[in-house]
């Protein structure tokens, strides 16, 4: 298997237009700041987990790996949206999050290159 942080990091990166409250609100931070940030945080990358902004679900990159789902939307999806009665099926590239709650569990990841994309803060 490929190294896990190059996986996350080569993570489609959909660019977006931040409104002025996402801004106020929203973690904006460098890719590589995150990974670093992830890297601290978690010993083990698999054990990276993160909370659905929607439903409050706590999910890993185990989870989806374990079902075989790419890791890179652990961050992006509910695990709802592939596994029933589980979480909700929210996904961060459909989906604007638009309440002040919802807006604090996300976070702006900005690539080298400069793209923008929107994902789910870290759980715990
Ligand atoms: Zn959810």
């Amino acid at each position: 298997m490929r190294n896990l942080k190059t996986l996350l990091k080569s993570a489609i990166a959909n660019p977006i237009n931040k409104s002025e409250k996402e801004k106020v609100l929203m973690v904006v931070q460098t890719q590589n700041d995150w990974l670093k940030e992830m890297t601290e945080r978690y010993s083990d990358l698999y054990l990276v987990s993160f909370e659905c902004p929607n439903c409050g679900h706590v999910q890993t990159i185990a989870d989806f790996n374990n079902l075989k789902i790419y890791p890179g939307r652990a961050y992006k999806d509910c695990i709802g949206k592939y596994v029933k009665d589980k979480g909700c099926n929210w996904s961060i590239d459909n989906n604007n999050p638009k309440t002040t709650k919802m807006l604090s569990k996300c976070r702006i990841v900005i690539t080298e290159d400069g793209k923008e994309y929107r994902v789910f803060d870290f759980a715990g």
